[in-house]
Formats: structure tokens, C-alpha cells, sequence
């Protein structure tokens, strides 16, 4: 094989990475350079993704592997054993240079990084951590770091891995055990699952010690999250939405992220042939949204699905509740408990916070509700307001087109 150059390397070791959905780094602590100490700082805003923390914050890592070969063989990967792929891997030092080296032209705020297995999922995660370590303790460096972990690797490694990551994260592959069977033989869900719980009872304890001392070693203080690859397998919404809903019940995971699958060069004949409609993992991530912010149980979003247990695809699933379950509409704002504002599709968490706020004071109008909201056309027929009452929405069989979003229609000349 040709010798490759640096620049060689991160263009195909970034490439390889894009794959990797799970890379944002939300609820980082805050670290910095002040002072004239260490490298880099996480509160600031070729291989760099763009994650957004939930206040809206722009972080820019670096995103690459640390190898695309790998002994493993599992289906969907663009980096297994039998893809015919161009390969390439950096040495750990070489990694930790190019962060440095990046990070010192304010080009990014912290680093990514996964790897291919190696020769063995214990010498790759040695390998990953030694990365860490470097940038930590040789070079001081204060950035975000967020690793992916290996969940057949010792456990002191994948330990190790958290105390010098700001998050750590082991991908459950495939929404049911039985499409990881199929599709990743080579992975188990009981290891994955158990690499899980010992992070998590990591965190907990590390909270608990910072609780006594100040000076306890931090554990990935930015939680653990994890990778669901969509469309690979049979797996319906239904299903996703409540294999979330446990991880983030059993693990308390901070997020799970959705990647739709991507057909690939060469794929195994098990593989569907076309990548699911990228919507999907939109309203995916919207499904998720509700059970994580507007308090939705993981029954009621399942309950947005279609009898095929698909959600809809034209209209998001807090709308697609809302036209299941009609009778519990209108719901009026100067009256109604946070939780039902919550379901109100066009309100946000915002929204519903200023509603609650202003309606001590005064009784709210449609007006009133209008200037919280984008398309009052949307909400009006499920909310009722001083000056507002829709005809009973129970009544109407059309409303879910009077609040579907219209499909345009496209230009057929110029
Ligand atoms: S172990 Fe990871 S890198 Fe290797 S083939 Fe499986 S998914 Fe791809």
C-alpha cells in the first residue's frame, strides 16, 4: 500500500467518520485557557461536524477515525472487513497533533473520535484512550472530547476512556436484538448493554464523590449517548421509539441519534437496497424530542404512529397525536395544566413557558398566541382563547387538512 501523507489520511479518515451521526456535545462542562494554562476552551464558538448544544451553541469538532479498517464484518458498514474501500490509519500521535493543530487555529472547539477494530477491541481502545491521555495530560488541552467506545473492550479501558472524555458513547447498532444478530454478528446486545450500565453507574458515582469532594475525578461529564442505524432492518418507528425509550430509562443516556441508513458500495445482499426517506429521521428526532421535552410518554409517541406503526411522514408526530386524539382538544390557554399545553401542536416549550407566565396577569387572546407561535393557521383549531373558540374539532373530518403543511406545487418551466 502507498505510503500516505497526513492531509491523505484525514481527508479519507474524515470521510469514513461522516457515517457517525452521534457527535454532539451537548452539556459539556465548562472548561477554559485562562490564565495563561492549558490549550483550548469548550465556551467559545476537513473533518469537522457541526453539533448544536440545546442553548443553541455552535461547537465545531474534529470528526475523524482513527483507522476505516476493521476485522469486524457487519452489513451496513462502509468500513467492514469485506468492503472494498481505501484504507488508512493515523498513529495516535498523529491524531493528537492535527486536534492540536486545529484547535490552535480556532478551528475547532474538541474532537470526535472513533476507530475500526484493529487487531483486537481491547489493543483499539488502548489506542483511543492513549489519544485522550495525550492531549490531556501531555498537552494540557482543555477542549471537548468526545469518544467512542468499544463495548467487548475491558471495562478499565472503556473506564479509562471517561475519565479523560467529556462524553462517552457505545452504539446499540440496530433497534432490535434480533436485526443486530442479523446484521452485526459479530456484536452482542447483552455486552453492549452491559458496557452501558457500568458507564452509567460510572457517572453516578463520579456525581456522587463531586458531591463530597471537590477534587474527585471527573467522569464524562457530559453523559453518554448512543447510535441507532434507521432503515436497515424491519424495525418499525414503533419499535425505535420504544427502544429509546428504554435505553434512556435503563441508562439514562443523554441523547440517542438516529442515523438513517445509507446504501453503500458493494453491499451485502441483506441489505435493502434504498436508504429510507430521509423524513424519517426527522420525525424520529421530533418523536424523541417529545418524550425528552414535552413530556410525552413513550406510549403516547408510539401512539403517533400508523396502524403500520410508521410515523407519517407529511405532518410531524406531536399533529399526528393531536388528530388521534381529538377529543382532548380544544384545549384553552387560560386554563389548561402545562402538560396539555404541551400537546397543543405549534406550541412550543417556550411558547408554553411565556403562556404560563403572561396568563397570571391577564386573560391571553388568539393575538396573544399569535405572536408566540409561526402559523396560528396551525393551532387554531386546537386551542381555545379569550376571544376564540374553534367549531367542535371533533365534528370535522377535514382538519387534517386544514393543518397539514400544503405540498407545493413545482415549478414545470424555468
Ligand atoms: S465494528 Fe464498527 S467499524 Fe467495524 S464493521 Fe462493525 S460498525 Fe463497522
Amino acid at each position: 500500500m502507498a505510503q500516505l501523507d497526513t492531509r491523505q489520511k484525514l481527508e479519507i479518515l474524515a470521510d469514513a467518520a461522516k457515517y457517525d451521526a452521534s457527535c454532539a456535545s451537548s452539556g459539556s462542562v465548562k472548561r477554559d485557557s485562562r490564565g495563561g494554562k492549558g490549550i483550548g476552551s469548550t465556551d467559545q464558538g476537513m473533518g469537522i461536524c457541526h453539533a448544536y448544544a440545546p442553548d443553541g451553541r455552535c461547537i465545531s469538532l474534529l470528526k475523524i477515525l482513527l483507522t476505516n479498517s476493521c476485522i469486524f464484518d457487519c452489513h451496513y458498514c462502509i468500513n467492514r472487513k469485506s468492503s472494498n474501500v481505501r484504507r488508512a490509519r493515523f498513529t495516535t500521535d498523529e491524531v493528537v497533533q492535527l486536534t492540536l493543530a486545529f484547535y490552535r487555529r480556532n478551528y475547532i472547539e474538541g474532537l470526535f473520535l472513533s476507530s475500526g477494530i484493529i487487531a483486537s477491541s481491547n489493543y483499539t481502545m488502548e489506542q483511543i484512550v492513549e489519544v485522550a491521555r495525550s492531549l490531556r495530560e501531555d498537552h494540557d488541552f482543555r477542549g471537548y472530547i468526545h469518544l467512542k467506545t468499544i463495548p467487548d473492550a475491558d471495562p478499565e479501558l472503556v473506564h479509562q476512556a471517561g475519565m479523560y472524555a467529556d462524553r462517552v458513547s457505545i452504539n446499540v447498532e440496530l433497534p432490535t436484538v434480533s436485526g443486530l444478530k442479523r446484521l452485526a454478528p459479530e456484536k452482542s446486545a447483552t455486552q453492549i448493554e452491559g458496557a452501558m450500565a457500568a458507564t452509567k453507574a460510572d457517572i453516578l458515582d463520579t456525581a456522587d464523590a463531586k458531591k463530597r469532594y471537590k477534587s474527585a475525578p471527573r467522569f464524562a461529564p457530559a453523559g453518554q449517548s448512543t447510535q441507532m442505524i434507521v432503515g436497515a432492518d424491519a424495525a418499525t418507528d414503533r419499535d425505535i421509539v420504544g427502544r429509546a425509550a428504554g435505553l434512556y430509562g435503563k441508562f439514562g443516556l443523554r441523547r440517542v441519534y438516529y442515523s438513517a441508513f445509507s446504501p453503500i458500495p458493494d453491499a451485502s445482499a441483506v441489505l435493502p437496497l434504498k436508504r429510507p426517506p430521509l423524513m424519517r429521521e426527522h420525525r424520529l428526532y421530533q418523536s424523541d424530542w417529545l418524550m425528552r421535552f414535552y413530556e410525552f410518554s413513550p406510549q403516547e409517541v408510539a401512539d403517533a404512529a400508523d396502524d403500520t406503526g410508521m410515523m407519517p411522514l407529511d405532518i410531524d408526530p406531536k399533529l399526528a397525536w393531536a388528530l388521534k386524539h381529538r377529543a382532548r382538544f380544544p384545549v384553552d390557554v387560560n386554563r389548561a395544566p402545562r402538560e396539555m399545553l404541551l400537546r397543543v401542536p405549534g406550541l412550543g416549550t417556550r411558547a408554553v413557558g411565556k403562556i404560563l407566565a403572561a396568563r397570571r396577569w391577564r386573560r391571553l387572546s388568539l393575538a396573544d398566541i399569535g405572536r408566540l407561535t409561526v402559523s396560528i393557521a396551525k393551532i387554531r383549531p386546537f386551542l381555545i382563547a379569550s376571544d376564540w373558540r374553534p367549531v367542535a374539532l371533533a365534528d370535522k373530518l377535514d382538519v387534517r387538512t386544514l393543518v397539514a403543511p400544503k405540498v407545493e406545487q413545482m415549478e414545470l418551466f424555468g
